[in-house]
């Protein structure tokens, strides 16, 4: 088999404070890290090792833990809050994907695009047609990507086209998970849209279906705007809370993440902890739609464990640098500065442990899928001025986070496989 070594500068953050190595090296073989230690040494120790060197600084992929595969084409769309966004934009840019050249075109299209803003692992809301959740499954395969997604579930308050039965979903999720996840790497998720979107019988039935496969993730939206939380208290008047919606239909526990949690009380605060819940934190569409603040310093206090999203399309970039500025900037408006080391551990790390991937991506540790990505100022612009005056790996990380984005990503390599990206 043959053995390739990296050659640069790297910087993770595994356990949530960074570690950088210069003059270091990472020898993959099989799509796997089988060493990372001083170049010097690793050139004496494999001499035949083909050797890449890396201008820039080498970084752990990024891991989305929550984007939407069908929604690509109305990222940006213009001047709506979260309701009439979905009924305006996203719906009817979902109902396209029945058709099965669209859905496949998309599929290939959307994980290229996720490489090429350095995302190496996702958890990817699929969308509500089983074909179309085929052939992104497929596409993720054919680019040896870790991750999840599956089918959108939803029976009411929606175009007809995208509802459908408890049983039918149940029974699409099956065949799914039969075909696709038995690697390991690939994972099923679960993914009921919201409460309004899913009748009683269907998040019961959802319920079930969790219990039943305790290999598989589940992930929903939950308290993203004000008008949709006053909405769920409408549909289940009965019920003390929106995140108490989900825990009496037994969706909450360690394999379920709930994206935005904005405006959530105490009281569901302290029920996502006591269950071992975690949160998808998208904090560029939270922006972009009006959403509201997410509070990361409540989220930690509380013990509840929160990775990154992008949430494209109501994101407005696909790439975590870009995410991050945005989470930096919603933090310090409400007075919380935040670590450079804490920013890398969110974008990457934390999105594995989040996926149940923590043994597999998010770090340089040995024996760990080899995904990296490798970030340098390519234009002649504000970042590239900064990255000239920076003095540590951190300064670099953090330059880019807020003023690089997509274009500083030179890189991306995928289980061993590096695809160059163009300037
Ligand atoms: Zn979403």
């Amino acid at each position: 088999m043959s053995i390739t070594l990296h050659t640069g500068s790297f910087l993770h953050a595994p356990n949530g404070q960074s570690e950088g190595r210069t003059h270091a090296g990472l020898v993959v073989s099989g799509g796997r890290i089988i060493a990372f230690d001083a170049e010097a040494r690793l050139k004496d120790r494999y001499p035949d090792a083909q050797v890449i060197a890396h201008p820039g600084l080498i970084i752990p992929g990024f891991v989305d833990t929550h984007v939407h595969f069908p929604q690509l084409a109305m990222a940006g769309a213009h001047g709506e809050s979260l309701l009439d966004w979905l009924t305006r934009y996203t719906f009817p840019a979902e109902l396209a994907f029945d058709d099965h050249d669209h859905a496949e075109a998309r599929a290939q299209q959307f994980i290229r695009m996720l490489g090429r803003a350095g995302t190496t692992s996702a958890l990817i809301f699929g969308v509500s047609f089983e074909t179309a959740v085929q052939q992104l499954f497929s596409a993720m395969k054919d680019a040896k990507m870790a991750g999840a997604t599956g089918l959108v579930w939803m029976d009411r308050e929606g175009p007809k086209g995208l509802l459908q039965s408890a049983q039918s979903c149940l029974d699409a999720s099956d065949r799914l998970l039969n075909k696709f996840c038995n690697s390991g790497h690939l994972r099923y998720a679960l993914l009921p849209r919201f409460a309004p979107s899913c009748s009683p019988a269907m998040l019961e039935a959802s319920g079930h279906f969790l219990a039943s496969h305790p290999d598989i993730l589940m992930q929903t939206h939950l308290s993203e705007s004000i008008d949709e939380v006053e909405w769920v208290r409408s549909l289940f008047p009965q019920t003390t809370s929106y995140t108490e919606v989900y825990h009496q239909f037994g969706l909450c526990g360690p394999q379920s993440s709930f994206a935005h949690s904005i405006h959530l009380s105490d009281d569901e605060l302290e029920l996502l902890a006591s269950t071992g819940s975690q949160i998808a934190h998208c904090p560029s569409a939270n922006l972009f739609l009006g959403s509201g603040l997410f509070d990361f310093d409540r989220a930690q206090v509380n013990g509840v464990h929160t990775a990154l999203g992008s949430d494209v399309g109501a994101g407005t970039s696909l790439c975590l640098l870009d995410v991050l500025r945005d989470f930096y900037s919603v933090q310090m408006t409400q007075g919380h500065r935040i670590d450079v080391g804490q920013m890398l551990y969110l974008a990457t790390q934390a999105g594995a442990n989040l996926l149940g991937l923590g043994d597999e991506v998010g770090s340089f540790a040995i024996g760990k899928r080899a995904d990296f990505v490798v970030i340098r100022p390519i234009w002649d612009d504000l970042f590239a001025a900064r990255w000239a005056q920076c003095n540590s790996m951190e300064d670099q990380f953090f330059a880019a986070a807020m003023l690089g984005g997509t274009s500083s990503i030179a890189s991306t390599t995928i289980a061993g496989r590096t695809t160059i990206h163009p300037g």
